[in-house]
């Protein structure tokens, strides 16, 4: 199919590599250079010190299809998965990137050909956002794309203008969105609170031509740069002529595989929850590949929360057996030639899938049992009390947001302040249980480091994380 994900995504890469750009092979989900963050969560990760001037390559522009996992700390789709058409914990990000090289004509120029001309899209379903004061990119939409006045759409918020953190390289964006076409709700980009998934954002492109100095002011670097990412699923999904994600070819063997894991069809009540089931395969599979084990705390945890998530539904679809490894072998084959990491860690992530699903199947089975009693004392308004929630994730292993999700589609919640209180009276416990090495001085600094570290959320990073992605 020429019109495959693994077609589209060596088109792009093509593209950029025709047009003078170094080909550099994605970094791992764990940033190499950057404790603050969780996951790469964007293309620009592993350039960062090249945008900063900290680091020179012997290339000033390069292309990539970076593996992205926004699954924690600032950027977090967990609660979109299942819900929406466009999103993923884990996607591909395609980009193009100029250090201190070309800039804004060039970066719309490139952008705008790509998707017209190489992927063949139809200009007039495609409108653009730039940041309310960038005249200039105003101007070369207009010149290079052909757009009316109308179809620029200013946009006046921080989702058009990027930052690397409080100081550093800075710049307006502009995002490119493909309107699916009034049979799908969803509000026109700039609409206050728009939502829906009509006009669905696939590119967006960063245009670093700022330095933020501490001392507020902000200056005109010099040599301008371009940070440029599109999902590849957005543009997968509308070049196979599909508005959701979750219908292109890759999306539907992985669906495929489990629903004969399951031994079920899927039908419209139980698409979402195949569809949670793939995209967390995915997330897992290619966090265990860079070296992430499930564990109760930091990237670990959170690599186990996606993990128990995708087990609950697949025991609400009614599965018997264990069912996340069985999907392993329609993922290596879909995605093992664009990552041959994958394949050597095919083994190591069956096993730890297998394991993990194990341990948790029989907790999972009288967890819920003892949510559906606990929900069925209480009105259908209130929320599930803090103390309940706080039982099933000490004993039965649910973390908070698998409870959450549980409740998400009978419109319920949890009482998370009661469940934090829980949680702090079980500390204070365990404290005051500790016969202690007779020495306070150490004594409270394990315990404060356990509280650190053993939290349920992962507060340790998503408090420092830096803003190192598009936005
Ligand atoms: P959205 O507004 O749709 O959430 P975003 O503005 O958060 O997207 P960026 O940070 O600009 O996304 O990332 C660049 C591109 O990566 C987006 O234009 C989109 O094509 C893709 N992308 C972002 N988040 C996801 C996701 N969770 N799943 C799939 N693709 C994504
Ligand atoms: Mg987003
Ligand atoms: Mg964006
Ligand atoms: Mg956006």
């Amino acid at each position: 199919m020429m019109n495959g994900t693994n077609d589209i995504r060596k088109t792009f890469l093509d593209y950029f590599g025709d047009n003078g750009h170094e080909i550099v092979a994605s970094a791992p989900l764990v940033p190499m250079n950057d404790p603050t963050l969780l996951f790469t969560n964007a293309g620009m990760v592993p350039f960062k010190n090249l945008f900063t001037g900290a680091e020179t390559r012997d290339y000033v522009r390069a292309t990539s299809s970076q593996k992205c996992v926004r699954a924690g700390g600032k950027h977090n789709d967990l609660d979109n998965v299942g819900y929406t058409a466009r999103h993923h914990t884990f996607f591909e990000m395609l980009g193009n990137f100029s250090f201190g090289d070309y800039f804004k004509e060039e970066a719309i120029y490139h952008a705008w050909n790509l998707i017209t001309k190489e992927y063949g899209i139809d200009p007039k379903r495609l409108c653009v956002t730039v940041y309310h004061e960038d005249d200039q990119a105003f101007d070369l939409w207009k010149k290079i794309g052909g757009f009316s006045d109308s179809d620029i759409i200013r946009i006046a918020t921080n989702d058009n203008f990027w930052s690397m953190g409080d100081t550093g390289p800075c710049g307006p964006c502009s995002e490119i969105f493909y309107d699916h076409g009034d049979h799908i709700w969803g509000d026109r980009p700039g609409t206050p609170d728009e939502d829906g998934d009509r006009f669905v954002e696939i590119w967006n492109l960063v245009f670093m031509q700022f330095e933020q100095m501490a001392d507020g002011t902000r200056i005109d670097l010099p040599k301008p740069s371009i940070d440029t990412g599109m999902g590849l699923e957005r543009i997968s999904a509308l070049m196979q002529g599909t508005h959701n994600n979750y219908e292109t070819d890759q999306f539907k063997r992985l669906i495929d595989s489990a629903e004969t894991a399951i031994g079920k069809r899927a039908n419209e009540e139980t698409i979402a929850s195949y569809r949670v089931i793939a995209d967390h395969l995915r997330s897992c599979s290619f966090l265990i590949t860079d070296g992430v084990l499930p564990a109760n705390e930091g990237r670990g945890y959170v690599l186990r929360r996606i993990m128990r998530r995708a087990m609950r539904h697949a025991h609400m679809l009614g599965a018997n057996d264990l069912v996340m490894h069985q999907v392993v072998p329609a993922l290596v084959s879909e995605m093992g030639a664009a990552y041959p990491d994958l394949n050597r860690a095919e083994a190591l992530i069956t096993e730890t899938l297998k394991l993990e699903e194990t341990r948790f199947k029989s907790m999972l089975g009288k967890g819920l049992k003892l949510l559906d009693e606990e929900m069925s004392k209480i009105s259908t308004e209130s929320a599930l009390p803090g103390d309940v929630a706080f039982k099933l994730y000490d004993t039965y292993g649910f973390p908070l947001d698998l409870t959450q999700d549980a409740l998400r589609s009978q419109n319920r919640v949890v009482d998370v302040d009661g469940f934090n209180k829980s949680m702090d009276e079980q500390r204070a416990k365990a404290r005051a249980a500790w016969s202690g090495s007779g020495d306070a001085g150490t004594d409270k600094l394990w315990f404060d480091l356990k509280d650190e570290l053993g939290a349920t959320e992962f507060l340790g990073y998503s408090a420092t994380e830096a803003e190192g992605f598009v936005q």
